[in-house]
């Protein structure tokens, strides 16, 4: 499932990148709404500077910079950081591990620092943890171990990106199958542990009105496969990154705010039954999904208020001057 072109491209650019990244020390953390269920509850989220994606290690995906932010701290800081992070925090309902890679890669998070993460999420007594994963370390052994030592619900996050192999393997250089993403979705279904799942909305190498029916189609095919919740991730531009490369040439634009309000609207009218979410990073910015500048905040905080409530309502009264331009932009790109 690799483009040998892709995959080399992204290798140098990531050999570069790497060369001039300075290993991180620090957790993140901070907290924000979100729902739960039905719910609008008080929400956590940890950032830990675990050593990263391994697959971004080796090549990566054509649009992911998180390994220049990777740490080389042993399990005894990490998990200290983790706590640290936790206590700051406060009390919280639901909260969110991000390693910037995979939570069960036991290159990233070791057995022994994952039993004290779980034990001090259990001390916070958190309602839902939620962390990420690729599907090939989704494994039914390791899952019930941790849901037995769990005593909050648990939630993986799955960055699928597409359903289509072709736009994974050609565009985002990603590395696994739908199949295989299919397969970590039953196991985890079948311990009674929630999937949700990232979509990537305008890969590179496609126009912007193939990259919507792209993600409208993968939602509806992720919900199919036993998905939980989507979260469509317009395209941002980061660092050292193929993207960056052909952005800065002139080769590629993040899409329009109207595509991403486009296909929420779709997935609506389509009947998706399914939580369907979205939390651009920089949204609004030259680096994010983007209208013409005025309308921006608008749409942003109109998406925001779809992801709370997945009313379409608040999606489909927008309009702006620019909203013909990215119609025309549709057609004649
Ligand atoms: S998007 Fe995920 S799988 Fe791809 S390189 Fe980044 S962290 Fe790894
Ligand atoms: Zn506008």
């Amino acid at each position: 499932m690799i483009d040998k072109a892709v995959n080399k491209s992204v290798q140098a650019i990531r050999r570069k990148g790497l060369s001039r990244a300075r290993a991180r020390s620090k957790a993140s953390s901070w907290r924000e709404e979100d729902t739960l269920g039905s719910r609008l509850v008080d929400t956590g989220v940890v950032i830990l500077p675990t050593r990263g994606c391994s697959w971004a290690r080796k090549s990566g995906c054509t649009m992911c910079g998180y390994i220049y932010d990777a740490g080389d701290l042993g399990d005894t800081e990490l998990a200290q950081l983790f706590k640290d992070a936790v206590s700051s925090l406060g009390p919280v309902e639901y909260l969110k591990i991000f390693t910037s890679g995979s939570f069960f890669d036991s290159r990233e998070v070791s057995d022994e620092l994952l039993q004290s993460i779980v034990q001090t999420v259990n001390d916070a007594g958190v309602e839902q943890l939620q962390v990420e994963s690729r599907p090939e370390y989704v494994k039914a052994g390791g899952l019930s171990k941790i849901v037995d030592m769990l005593n909050a619900q648990l939630e993986v996050g799955i960055g699928l990106e597409t359903s289509s192999d072709l736009v994974r393997e050609k565009c985002v250089n990603k590395g696994f199958s739908f199949a295989d993403y299919e397969k970590s979705v039953k196991i985890c279904n079948s311990k009674e542990v929630l999937v949700k799942t990232y979509l990537l909305l305008k890969p590179p190498f496609m126009l912007e009105r193939e990259a919507i029916s792209d993600a409208v189609k993968s939602a509806l095919d992720a919900e199919q496969a036993g998905s939980a919740k989507i979260s469509i991730n317009p395209m941002n531009i980061q660092n050292g990154t193929l993207v960056e490369l052909l952005w800065k040439r002139g080769e590629y634009r993040p899409p329009w705010l109207w595509s991403l309000a486009n296909v929420l609207l779709q997935l609506r009218e389509k009947g998706i039954k399914i939580p369907v979410l979205s939390h651009p990073t920089a949204g609004g910015k030259k680096r994010g999904t983007h209208n013409c500048g005025k309308c921006d905040s608008t749409v942003l905080s109109a998406i925001q208020e779809f992801s709370k409530t997945q009313d379409p309502s608040v999606l489909a009264k927008l309009d702006c001057i620019c909203k013909r331009h990215w119609q025309d932009y549709l057609l004649l790109e």
